[in-house]
């Protein structure tokens, strides 16, 4: 005679097995499959931006010039100007550099590259990818280069 009591109690375990009936395997679809609507999006939305960037950095340009040529009189004002130059300078720069980004976040989406961590090559996460669309790596990677364990270099 079987005692059951002595049984394992597994019935209930079968949980991470547990199918949820559709019978579709949860697949990470690669960007390759990125659908052309979400794709066109992100390209109009690069482009207004890379739009924008451009008009700010060179009118950014054209405030650094102005800034040069008034002549400050005394010190105070030279120092104030000198200021305004390296403000609007490092402004423009940031700028420079995010248009850049942008610039290649719309030649990967030409290659058919774009959404994937140019690092590990894993699709970027849609969220971050949805908040900085010319991100190019994933949080992982991006996490390793701020902390400096990353090569800046692609795979
Ligand atoms: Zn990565």
């Amino acid at each position: 005679m079987v005692d059951a009591s002595h049984l394992p109690r597994l019935s209930f375990s079968f949980g991470p097995y547990h199918r949820d009936g559709s019978g579709e395997p949860s697949l990470n679809f690669r960007s390759e499959t990125m659908d052309k609507k979400k794709l066109e999006a992100f390209k109009k939305r690069l482009e207004t931006r890379q739009q924008d960037l451009r008009r700010t950095v060179s009118r950014t340009q054209a405030d650094g010039r102005s800034a040069d040529e008034d002549t400050a009189q005394d010190i105070a004002d030279r120092a104030a100007s000198s200021y305004t130059k390296e403000f609007l300078f490092s402004q423009s720069n940031n700028e420079r550099l995010l248009l850049q980004m942008v610039e290649r976040a719309l030649a990967r989406i030409r290659e058919g590259s774009f959404g994937e961590c140019i690092h590990c090559g894993k699709e970027i996460n849609a969220k971050r990818l949805e908040a900085v669309p010319w991100t190019r790596h994933c949080i992982e990677c991006q996490e390793k280069l701020e902390q400096g364990l990353l090569e800046e270099a692609p795979r």
